[in-house]
C-alpha cells in the first residue's frame, strides 16, 4: 500500500492515511439537498470526493463509497429554524415534495456524468431510511441523550463531553454571544432537534408514525443513521463542503458517537467555498453559477473540472469567466496533445517505460499527498512537453494520469479538422522532402503550414497537424 497522507479537519494536521480494516476504506459523503438545481459550488465538493475516491483506489486500497440525497428535514437554515428546504420548492413550483425530489435528483446526476464523475457504489435517500433513524433516536433517548420538549425530540449537547470538538467550539463564548437564535424549549441552546411533530410550519407532506407521534426527522440524523447502516459504526473518512463543519457533522458526530459510544470517523475531509463576487456561492443567496449556465455559454463543464483541480481543494476558488477560458486553455492542451498523439494505435494502459514510469510516481505522490492537485496537473504538462518521451509512451501516461484527474481521455475523440486543399498540397510537398531527407525544404514548408494557422508535428514517417492554439 502506498504512502497516503490526508488533511483532517479534525486534527487539523495533514497525517498518514490508515485504513481501520485494511480490507476495505468506508467513505461517506454528505451529498445534496434535492430542492434547486446544484450549482457548480457544490460539485467542487463532489469533485474533492470523487478525486479521492479514485485515488484511494489507485492507492490500491478496496473503496466503499457512500452518498445520501437529503429529501426531507434540511431547514432553511442549517440548525432547527425556518421551513423545510422541500417544502418552499413545492410551494415555488406548485408540485409534490417527493416531485420536486425526484426532478432535482435527476438533474444532479445528469450534472454528474457531464463532469465524468464515477456514481457511489450507495447512493441512499433520507425518506427512505426513516425506521433507522427512528431506532436512531430510539437509542438515544434510552441511553439518556434525548429528550422531548414541545412534541420534539432534541439532543442534550449537556450529555456529551466532548461536544462540538470536530469545530473546536467554545461553547460559553458563544452562550455569551448574541448571535444564537434560542428556541424556548430547548434545553440549552445548542440542542437541536432528532424528530419533529411539532414545527411552526403544518404544511409539511412528509409525514411517518413514530414513537413521539406523527412527524419528520431532523436533518442530521439520515447521516448518522445511513451511514451506520451501509458503513457500520466506524468508518475511515467522512467528507463534505466546509460549511458542515459547525453544525451539522457536529451535531452528527454527536448523535453518532452517543449511540455508539466510540469515536464514528477517523478522517473528516472538507473542501473550501467556491466563492461569487467574493461571496460563498448558495442556493439561498440565488444569482448562483450550474452547469447549465455554463454550458449555454459553449463551455465544456470539464473545463469547470481543470479549473477545480488547478486550486489545492482546501483553498477557496474565486470564480471568474478569465479563470475559466484559463482552465478551458488548460484542457485545450491536453486535447491537443492527444490529437498529435493519437496517430498511433489506440492505447490501452500497457505497462509503462522507465521514463514514464517516474513521471507516474511523481504525479501519484503529488495526489496521494493530500490531493495536491496542482503539483500533479505540473507533472502532467512538463509530461505532455518532453520531447524524449516517445508518442506511444506519452499517451500511455497522460491514460494512467486521466484515472484520477477523471476527464474521460480513452473516449475522447479527435474533432475532425477540416484542412484547407492548400495545406493540403503543402503537406504533401514536405512528406516527399523529408523522404528525400530535405530538411531545409521540410522545415520552410513547416513555416509555410503554420502560416495557414495549422502545427506540423512528426511521428516517425507520419506527419501529423493540428490547429494552432
Ligand atoms: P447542499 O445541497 O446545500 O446540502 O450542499 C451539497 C454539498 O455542497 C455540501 O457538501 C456543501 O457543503 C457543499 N457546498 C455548498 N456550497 C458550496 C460552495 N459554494 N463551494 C463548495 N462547496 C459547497
Ligand atoms: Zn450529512
Amino acid at each position: 500500500m502506498s504512502d497516503f497522507k490526508l488533511y483532517n479537519t479534525l486534527t487539523r494536521e495533514v497525517s498518514d492515511f490508515q485504513p481501520i480494516n485494511s480490507e476495505e476504506v468506508k467513505i461517506y459523503c454528505c451529498g445534496p439537498t434535492v430542492y434547486d438545481y446544484q450549482h457548480i459550488g457544490n460539485f467542487k465538493t463532489f469533485l474533492m470526493e470523487n478525486l479521492l475516491v479514485k485515488a484511494l483506489r489507485i492507492a490500491g486500497y478496496q473503496v466503499k463509497f457512500v452518498m445520501n440525497i437529503t429529501d426531507v428535514g434540511h431547514l432553511t437554515s442549517d440548525a432547527d429554524d425556518g421551513e423545510d428546504k422541500m417544502m418552499i420548492a413545492a410551494k415555488r413550483e406548485k408540485k409534490k415534495s417527493y416531485e420536486i425530489a425526484d426532478f432535482y435528483t435527476n438533474k444532479f446526476f445528469e450534472d454528474w456524468d457531464l463532469l465524468k464523475m464515477i456514481r457511489p457504489d450507495i447512493v441512499c435517500k433520507a425518506s427512505d431510511h426513516i425506521q433507522e433513524m427512528i431506532a436512531m433516536i430510539k437509542t438515544l433517548e434510552d441511553k439518556g441523550f434525548a429528550y422531548v420538549a414541545n412534541g420534539n425530540v432534541y439532543f442534550d449537547v449537556s450529555k456529551l463531553k466532548d461536544y462540538g470538538k470536530l469545530a473546536k467550539l467554545d461553547l460559553k463564548k458563544l452562550q455569551a454571544g448574541t448571535t444564537i437564535e434560542v428556541d424556548a424549549h430547548k434545553k440549552g441552546p445548542f440542542d437541536f432537534v432528532l424528530w419533529f411533530t411539532n414545527s411552526k410550519f403544518t404544511n409539511h407532506e412528509l409525514l411517518w408514525d413514530s414513537p413521539w407521534g406523527e412527524g419528520y426527522p431532523g436533518w442530521h440524523i439520515e447521516c448518522s443513521a445511513m451511514s451506520m447502516k451501509y458503513l457500520g459504526e466506524q468508518i475511515d473518512i467522512h467528507c463534505g463542503g466546509i460549511d458542515h463543519v459547525p453544525v451539522h457533522h457536529t451535531n452528527e458526530i454527536a448523535q453518532s458517537e452517543a449511540a455508539t459510544g466510540n469515536k464514528w470517523v477517523n478522517f473528516w475531509v472538507h473542501s473550501e467555498f467556491i466563492l461569487l463576487n467574493s461571496e460563498k456561492m448558495s442556493k439561498s443567496k440565488g444569482g448562483f453559477i450550474t452547469l447549465d449556465t455554463l454550458t449555454a455559454d459553449g463551455i465544456d463543464p470539464l473545463a469547470y473540472k481543470m479549473l477545480c483541480l488547478g486550486t489545492h481543494y482546501r483553498k477557496q476558488i474565486n470564480y471568474s469567466s478569465e479563470s475559466l477560458t484559463n482552465a478551458s486553455r488548460n484542457l485545450q492542451k491536453i486535447y491537443s496533445a492527444l490529437e498529435t498523439l493519437t496517430i498511433n494505435p489506440q492505447v490501452n494502459l500497457t505497462k509503462l517505460s522507465t521514463e514514464a514510469e517516474s513521471y507516474w510516481t511523481n504525479f501519484k505522490t503529488a495526489i496521494f499527498n493530500d490531493l495536491n492537485t496542482p503539483q500533479a496537473l505540473a507533472v502532467l504538462w512538463q509530461a505532455i512537453d518532453d520531447q524524449t518521451l516517445v508518442a506511444v509512451d506519452k499517451l500511455n501516461l497522460i491514460l494512467h494520469f486521466d484515472q484520477i484527474l477523471g476527464f474521460d481521455l480513452s473516449n475522447w475523440k479527435p474533432s475532425k479538422i477540416e484542412i484547407p486543399s492548400e495545406v493540403q498540397a503543402l503537406l504533401e510537398l514536405r512528406k516527399d522532402a523529408r523522404l528525400n531527407k530535405n530538411w531545409e525544404q521540410s522545415d520552410a514548408l513547416r513555416v509555410q503550414i503554420a502560416n495557414y494557422g495549422f502545427e506540423v508535428k512528426d511521428l516517425g514517417a507520419e506527419q501529423t497537424i493540428t490547429k494552432k492554439l
